[in-house]
């Protein structure tokens, strides 16, 4: 049976880097057997300017009868003085909310042919390979009432709720230690239990759900001391679980340890582990069009897919491997290139794909 991919390439460089992940993708049909139908649609400020919408009903439509989606990025200067409701981002959020992708994973790993592009020491940050699990539709951006009121003394105040239902931290902590079972069994929950109540109660589900996983190692770490171990020593970390907000803010942090935000993917699940898959970073207007977007991250999001939705962790394997391969190769765009020789969005792309093609060989 072929697997059905919905394509969002967005606005900016998203259709230039999702151009390069079709490209994979028909290689690995064409060389590996891989059997799929992909179909693209309109999103965002590409939305927008084809029906008035970011969300078309169409693409909506599209996404949801898909296995998996890919998405290339949204957002763009000329959309910002748009209704708040028909700005790009609009677009991304309603899809989440829409198809529940709770599970936000957020990679940050280092390729060791990179390890001078981060801000962190080489023997603090070489080797680093952590996944933090975001909780992404929930909790204090959200929860209601929220809003700016005015008090009776005229004065503004402006107030938001954070809030958790038990079933909303069950889901998100099973889908943690999900992954945590195919990595090193290492999960560390990061909360702000010695404040809020809404965190003791998230510690005292993520332990319950945590007895159904004997061979996770289960930890627990406050917000503010994550953020400290994150840049002190971030290889003690293999997943970490936590809220909204508070991922939110880790996973940025995790993600500038690596120095290179054209390389970082990013997956968000459903409770069966459908997803949609898109790099971490925007749709970068200031290089739009020039064919220097560096479009590993789009690449590597879909060795995500592959691995979190697909069931096809060889094929994602291959692709990881091809994409250090290529590092090793020494091609880099510009983003990463530390002074030398830079290769166009598409050249990389081709060299990924010949990479991939190598290994069959
Ligand atoms: P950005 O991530 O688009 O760009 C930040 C900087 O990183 C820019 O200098 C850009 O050129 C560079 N950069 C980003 N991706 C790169 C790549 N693949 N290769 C090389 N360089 C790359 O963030 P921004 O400038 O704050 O936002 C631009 C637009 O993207 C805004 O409209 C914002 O709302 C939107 N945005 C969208 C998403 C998304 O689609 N998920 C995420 C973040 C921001």
């Amino acid at each position: 049976m072929a697997y059905k991919i919905a394509i969002l390439p967005g606005d900016g460089i998203g259709p230039e880097i999702i151009n390069q992940a079709e490209k994979l993708l028909q290689c690995l049909q064409q060389d590996f057997g891989f059997n799929m139908e992909l179909e693209s649609a309109a999103i965002g400020g590409a939305g927008y300017d084809a029906v008035g919408h970011p969300l078309p009903e169409a693409s909506l439509v599209l996404c949801q009868q898909a296995d998996a989606i890919l998405l290339g990025s949204v957002g763009g200067p000329q959309y910002e003085s748009l209704d708040r409701d028909l700005r790009p981002e609009r677009g991304l959020l309603g899809l989440r909310a829409s198809l529940e992708l709770f599970s936000n994973l957020r990679p940050a790993m280092l390729y060791p042919q990179l390890v001078n592009a981060s801000s962190l020491k080489p023997d603090i940050v070489s080797g680093l390979d952590i996944m933090i699990v975001r909780e992404l539709t929930g909790g204090i951006y959200f929860g209601k009432p929220r809003g700016i009121r005015e008090l009776e003394n005229g004065e503004r105040e402006g107030f938001n709720t954070l809030v958790y239902a038990e079933h909303e931290i069950e889901r998100i902590a099973r889908s943690a230690f999900d992954i945590a079972m195919l990595r090193n069994k290492k999960l560390c929950s990061v909360d702000k239990a010695n404040v809020l109540e809404v965190s003791e109660l998230w510690r005292e589900v993520v332990v319950q759900v945590g007895n159904d996983y004997p061979e996770v190692e289960l930890s627990h770490l406050y917000v503010d001391n994550a953020a400290m171990q994150l840049v002190r020593a971030p290889k003690q970390f293999d997943v970490i679980v936590t809220t909204n907000m508070f991922g939110d803010i880790l996973s940025d942090t995790a993600a500038m340890l690596t120095g290179s935000i054209g390389m970082l993917p990013s997956a968000s699940l459903d409770r069966d582990g459908k997803g949609m898959y898109e790099p971490i970073h925007g749709s970068a207007p200031d290089i739009a069009g020039k064919s220097i977007a560096n479009p590993l991250a789009m690449l590597l999001s879909v060795a995500m897919m592959l691995r979190y939705s697909l069931g096809e962790p060889e094929l994602a394997n291959l692709i990881d491997t091809a994409v250090g391969n290529v590092l090793n190769q020494g091609f880099r765009t510009a983003d990463i290139a530390e002074g030398g020789n830079t290769v166009s969005t598409v050249e990389m792309g081709d060299a990924v794909v010949a990479a991939l093609r190598a290994l069959v060989k």
